[in-house]
């Protein structure tokens, strides 16, 4: 599968909505940019999820004009370049996350699939922390509950029925960049699931929301973090660059 490469927006690997010129390269070019292409072109020089009203605030910051904040929310909701990474949180594809989903649902719908095996809520959960995903792990379990295409096979793991299409979540134009999304999170998501195991293993206990184990994956939720400060951070087994980013990005995403 070619690689489509941008030097202007250090892109290795565009995703399947994403198309070339990108708007780095429109805007170089003295194009004027609409909200979605704006909110790209931000998304382009982040180095992970941005909240909304940080991807305001890119764009004022940028271009010295401010959207209305209302309108850019529906521009990047419905720009499928733009992966929904939690709630009022989006990235791009080159983030790590799947184009498509707005909702955890889908995510693990996906992620079931991919991985074509039965999995706990707690590995789904991992997994999807894994991608780049923010969420509480009860909202993640009440919507798989909720979900009729996922069933619960055992009191706690879960399969994705494969008779139930995932068609009607938009993840590529084409069957070939489906594809090759879909092999995208299955490696990702089985590397995942072997750190996860290590990390059962290590501790021979399960993990819970609040472990720090638990949370020094991908991206851990915001909560266990809140009123950590950024020493007792990095005491607890984080660089101090990643965790400082991070107390920064949970700061961000309170607003919003
Ligand atoms: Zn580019």
């Amino acid at each position: 599968m070619s690689l489509r490469t941008c030097t202007l927006c250090g892109c290795g690997d565009l995703g399947p909505w994403e198309a070339s010129p990108c708007p780095s390269v429109l805007a170089a070019r003295g194009k004027s940019l609409g909200n979605a292409d704006a909110a790209v072109y931000v998304l382009e020089r982040a180095d992970g999820p941005l909240s909304i009203y940080d991807i305001q605030r890119g764009i004022t910051r940028n271009f010295g004009w401010e959207p209305y904040r209302p309108s850019l929310t529906v521009s990047v909701a419905n720009d499928l370049r733009c992966c929904w990474a939690g709630k009022g949180l989006y990235a791009l594809y080159r983030h790590g996350l799947i184009p498509g989903p707005r909702k955890l649902v889908d995510v693990a719908k996906i992620v079931l699939q991919a991985q074509d095996t039965e999995l706990t809520a707690d590995e789904i959960s991992f997994a999807m922390r894994h991608l780049g995903y923010r969420f509480q792990k009860q909202s993640l379990i009440n919507a798989l509950l909720k979900e009729r295409s996922i069933e619960r096979v055992a009191w706690r793991t879960w399969v994705f029925g494969t008779d139930r299409p995932i068609s009607n979540i938009r993840v590529a134009p084409t069957v070939t960049k489906f594809e090759r999304v879909v092999e995208r999170v299955r490696q990702s998501v089985s590397l995942a699931l072997v750190e996860h195991r290590r990390r059962l293993s290590r501790t021979g206990l399960g993990l819970a929301d609040t472990d720090s184990i638990y949370t020094d994956g991908s991206q851990p939720p915001a909560e266990p973090w809140r009123d950590a400060s950024l020493s007792e951070v990095v005491e607890r087994g984080m660089a101090p660059e990643r965790a400082r980013s991070l107390c920064d990005a949970t700061c961000d995403s309170d607003r919003d």
